[in-house]
């Protein structure tokens, strides 16, 4: 499965949208279409990135 990841810019060439993920049953990586740049994202990666998420105060009306 490939799919372009929108608005991504590419750390190797600096192009917006020319980033694509590769998705296997147990790993992902990022692929640029114009350079080389390649990211393999594995679990333990994947589990670093997760952003914990906080309670957002809403301001009452
Ligand atoms: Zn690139």
């Amino acid at each position: 499965m490939k799919r372009f990841i929108s608005g991504a810019t590419c750390p190797g060439c600096g192009l917006v949208d020319k980033i694509y993920v590769l998705k296997d049953d147990d790993s992902e990586s990022m692929h640029c279409s114009q350079c080389d740049y390649v990211e393999i994202k594995t679990e333990d990666n994947a589990a670093d990135g997760v952003q914990e998420w906080s309670p957002i105060k809403l301001p009452d009306k």
